[in-house]
Order: C-alpha cells, then structure tokens, then sequence
C-alpha cells in the first residue's frame, strides 16, 4: 500500500527524505527461517505543505502485529508508563466505559479496574483477558456508536490514516479521546534513528495532532508530558466541544531526519568485517543494513534481553547474543542510541572485546 496524500493535511505531493529498498519488515527475534522474512521497500518522505515525515509505503499489519511483537508491559519504564496514563485517563474520565484500541495482553486494563473496557483491534491479542469485550475491526473505519470514550495508548502513530480516523470518532459521537504517542521532538533531538520505523509511519508533531482533531470539533482538554527517557511520552486528553479549526501548522523535521539517517550510515566505516553489534532490535538492524549496503559482514549481536539470546534478528542472517557469551569475542560496535553509554559500561566489564563507536563523538 502507498501513500499518495499527507497524513495531515491531505496534501499531495510527498518528497523522499531517505530510502531503504529490501527493508526487514519487522525487529523480531525469531526462529523462523529466513525465507519466512518479508522485505519491504523503507522510504520516509515529507509532505511539501506541512512538512509532517511519513512512510511512503505501508506494510500489511497482520505482517507486523504479530503476539511476538505486543511484548511491551514488561519493563520497568513500561511498568510506570502504564502506572501514570491509566491515572491520567481516571482523573479526565466523564464516563465509566472505555473502548480501548489496541489493548494487547492487557496492561491497561488492569489498572482501571473500575471502568466498563471493551477493546477494538484488528488481532486479538492471546494473552488478553477473556472477561473483556473484544471487538474485532479496524480503527479507522470503525463505527463508534455507543462509545463515548476511546483510549490508544501508543497506537495512534501506528495508524495509516489518521485523517480517516478521527472522522470516525465524530461521527460516532465520541466525546473523550485519550491518547499516549511517543514524544517524536525529544526522540529525534535524542538522535533515535528508529524515531520513525514500519510501525510508526508518520511523525505526530504536537501541533499537529491538535490540528487534527480541531478539524472535526475536538479540543485538548488535558495534556501530561512523561519525562522518561526510555519512553518520552505525550498524554493528551481530547474532548468533543464543537471548535472551530485552527491554522495548518506548518513543522521542519526533514532536514534533521536526513542528516540522522546519514550520520548513522556513516558509523560503520570505520568497523571491521566480523564484527558484533549491539543493540540489537530496529537500531542494531538499521546498522547491520548500512554496514551490508557497504559491503560489510556482521557477526551477530549483543543484546541484553534474554528473550532475543539465541534467535536471529528478523531479516539479517545472525544471531543475538547475551553480553556474557562475548569474553572471547574480538570487536563490538556499538550502535549510536541513548543506549550506548550504558551498553559500552556493561560491555567494558569483558576486557578481552574492543569496544567501537563511541557515544560521546555523535
Ligand atoms: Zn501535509
């Protein structure tokens, strides 16, 4: 599927930033053959109107939301992401029913105890509660009739056709919309390359996202800023009040996304082929891509996360590793991410490795 029009503005002209022709589509780690992979064609472009990056083509969600991917939850970060969003909700909530959209195995839910929740996805989700309502459909033609309140804690940005969506909502009649969307300012001043990736098309500036809703009469009610740095996260509380719409926010991001994207390749010319890389995920995979575009071979990655030891990551032909099995390796890259302080301390405690990429010289 290709995008022909501005997520935003429905403008329709949207001009390359970055290209990356046979993309893994997904960061799992798997054992699956690698024929099973699917490869697509990773372009983000921005829209010549309102400068919102976005993906140019869009991959089947049934490719990328699989239960191996819906793991979030788990995590500290996560653990208090979920703690103050589900406080948030209680304290803006004028009704006791919620409809959540995309509600995984759960995380949510179980700290709203109180509230009638019925959940809308397109998959159901295997480790979901099976009290709970489930809704099979898609988001953004949904009829929402007889739900007065929806929740997308970290699924708006998923969306394909955001425009579309909030349509849906007014004309359902929804009057309270809490959303939970990855603060993209903070993650792209923080240099995350995988600020947009197959998952998250398009760039949810702020502005934006109230211009949005002000289009069909919905104002921002409420807003929490999370300050965390593993998860950096927008909590907005939008309700149905009638406004009129505001000015098309015009944002400059596609000279920032360019240069990441190129400053990133530009890190692994210096290794040497054989070498590990750490992490793994979207930003191991990213440089395991540059490094193969020049002709470089990696060896495998070094991941922290004990669920990934042993698979292979999704489209590349190697193996994750756990940081205690690399005593006897040679060489580490590691990759340029808010990581790479912490990865390069933990991995220092190995003194037989070098250690390469410095995270002070980006
Ligand atoms: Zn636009």
């Amino acid at each position: 599927m290709e995008r022909t029009q501005c997520v935003i503005c429905g403008h329709g002209t949207l001009s390359t930033l970055v290209s990356y022709p046979n993309f893994p589509a997904n960061a799992l780690a798997t054992n699956q053959p690698p024929e099973a992979d699917i490869l697509i064609n990773f372009t983000i472009a921005a829209c010549e109107q309102c400068g919102c990056a976005q993906l140019r083509h869009l991959v089947d969600p049934s490719v990328l939301y699989t239960d191996e991917y819906t793991v979030v939850g788990f995590s500290p970060s996560w653990k208090t992401h979920h703690d103050v969003f589900a406080k948030f909700v209680k304290t803006n909530l004028s009704t006791p029913r919620i409809l959540e959209i995309g509600g995984n195995a759960g995380a949510l839910m179980a700290r709203l105890p109180d509230v009638e929740y019925s959940v809308l996805d397109m998959f159901r989700h295997k480790d979901m509660p099976s009290s709970v309502t489930f809704v099979q459909g898609n988001c953004e033609s949904f009829d929402y009739t007889g739900h007065p309140a929806v929740v997308l804690s970290h699924v708006y940005e998923h969306l394909y056709r955001p425009r579309e969506f909030v349509a849906a909502l007014k004309a359902g009649g929804v009057q309270d919309v809490f959303l939970a969307i990855p603060n993209f300012e903070a993650e792209l001043n923080d240099s995350q390359i995988h600020v947009l990736n197959t998952q998250h098309t398009y760039y949810c500036d702020l502005e934006q996202i109230r211009y949005l809703f002000a289009l069909r009469g919905y104002a921002m009610n409420a807003y929490h800023s999370h300050e965390d740095r593993a998860v950096p996260t927008h909590m907005i509380h939008f309700k149905y009040v009638g406004c009129p719409a505001i000015p098309l926010p015009v944002i400059q991001v596609a000279d920032k996304i360019v240069s990441l994207h190129g400053n990133y390749a530009e890190t692994i010319k210096d290794a040497k082929d054989d070498v590990f890389v750490s992490p793994a995920g979207m930003i191991g995979q990213m440089l395991w891509y540059c490094a193969k575009a020049r002709g470089k071979l990696i060896r495998g990655f070094i991941d922290n996360s004990a669920d990934k030891h042993g698979k292979r990551l999704y489209g590349t032909g190697c193996i994750s590793y756990l940081p205690s099995s690399v005593t006897a390796l040679s060489e580490v890259f590691v990759c340029p991410c808010k990581y790479a302080s912490e990865i390069t301390l933990a991995l220092s405690a190995y003194t037989a490795i070098h250690i390469h990429g410095d995270p002070n010289a980006r």
